[in-house]
């Protein structure tokens, strides 16, 4: 089978020379096993940590060695009782066009719900992120403003829409692209703003007005975070996603230089992992199943063809290329 390699760690930006395309031989399955023909692979933000050799919650890739991640496909041959040939599945060894797994470190995918597609986006990890972040870490309330970044992503959008259909005021978004702030009026959003247009602090005052934010869903960081600390109200939640404005910096970040505000203001800035909310999936999957359903939340995504083109792909998702979830069909 074919998978991709990382043949050197990036420094800053990542390159295309640092990744291989390589041939393996597929291992014979063992028991409790199955073979998996791959239909579509995740290529996330978090990978660019994984590619550094640094201790982090998740272990660094190994050089030479096929890259990891989730991913979708079928069952081609099956060694475990509760699979059979033509399941689909959801797995975390991505990267490859056939993945030999172990069934109980797979996901069943229920069929005729949604696109498969959608288990590794809205219905899967991404949406699961949202929801759980959202509700469950910055424990937002019918009546809050909320304001979230990277708002064109893959979980950034499904933070404003579930906001909007759980009855917030008023959810405002960021993106760096005017394509993408009109993408976020027709999601809902009630107000957004291209944060390459005008600083961000400027732009976050005159969306959010006199009354501020109760909110603040962080995927960027840095001056994002920095701005949403100073329009924060008084007991004001901040749940700490992500960090991509800084994910390819050499340099220590500048940014956030009030986080003092935090003690006058009486703050709670929490950050999470979506595998330490895993007991709030059962929930998860029957709300979002259902806002699917009736419309209120609706998923973008912007899919590369050919396992060949997923490090461009990875590459393409930190310069903000993707609208939506990014995948690679396989
Ligand atoms: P996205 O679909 O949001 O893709 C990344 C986006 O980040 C790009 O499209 C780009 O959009 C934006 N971006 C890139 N560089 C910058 C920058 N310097 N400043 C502002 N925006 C930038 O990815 P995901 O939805 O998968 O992930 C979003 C965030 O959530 C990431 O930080 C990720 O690490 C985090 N995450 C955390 C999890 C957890 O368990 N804590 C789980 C999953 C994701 P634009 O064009 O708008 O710049």
């Amino acid at each position: 089978t074919r998978e991709i390699q990382l043949a050197s760690r990036p420094v800053g930006r990542p390159a295309p020379e640092n990744f291989r395309l390589a041939t393996a031989q597929l291992p014979e399955l063992a028991e409790g096993q199955l073979l998996v023909k791959n239909q579509f692979m995740s290529v996330d933000p978090y990978m660019r940590g994984r590619m550094n050799d640094v201790k982090s919650y998740s272990a660094p890739f190994r050089l030479d060695a096929a890259l990891d991640g989730g991913a979708v496909g079928e069952v081609i041959a099956s060694r475990s009782d509760a699979h059979k040939v033509g399941d689909v599945v959801v797995h975390q060894l991505g990267w490859r066009e056939h993945s030999v797994v172990d069934a109980a470190a797979t996901t069943p995918v229920p069929s005729g719900l949604a696109p498969t597609s959608a288990f590794l986006g809205a219905l899967g990890m991404t949406g699961l992120t949202a929801y759980a972040g959202l509700l469950k870490v910055a424990e937002f309330k019918e009546g809050d403003v909320v304001f979230v970044s990277g708002a064109a992503g893959a979980v950034g959008s499904m933070v404003g829409q579930i906001a909007k259909a759980m009855g917030a005021s008023k959810v405002i978004g960021s993106a760096g692209s005017p394509e993408k702030v009109a993408r976020l009026l027709e999601l809902g959003f009630d107000a957004a703003f291209n944060y390459n247009d005008a600083p961000v602090l400027d732009q976050l005052r005159e969306a959010a007005g006199e009354r501020g934010i109760d909110v603040y869903f962080d995927n960027v960081g840095g001056e994002h975070l920095e701005a949403a600390l100073a329009t924060l109200t008084v007991g004001g939640r901040v749940a700490m996603c992500g960090a991509i404005a800084q994910y390819n910096s050499t340099e220590p970040a500048v940014a956030p230089r009030n986080l003092a505000v935090a003690i006058g203001k009486q703050l709670t800035l929490r950050g999470f992992l979506v595998g330490g909310q895993r007991q709030h999936a059962a929930e998860f999957a029957q709300k979002m199943a259902g806002w699917l359903a009736d419309g209120s939340v609706s998923y973008d995504e912007t899919i590369v063809d050919g396992l060949e083109n997923a490090p461009q792909a990875f590459i393409d998702l930190l310069d903000g290329a993707n609208t939506g979830k990014m995948l690679v069909r396989l």
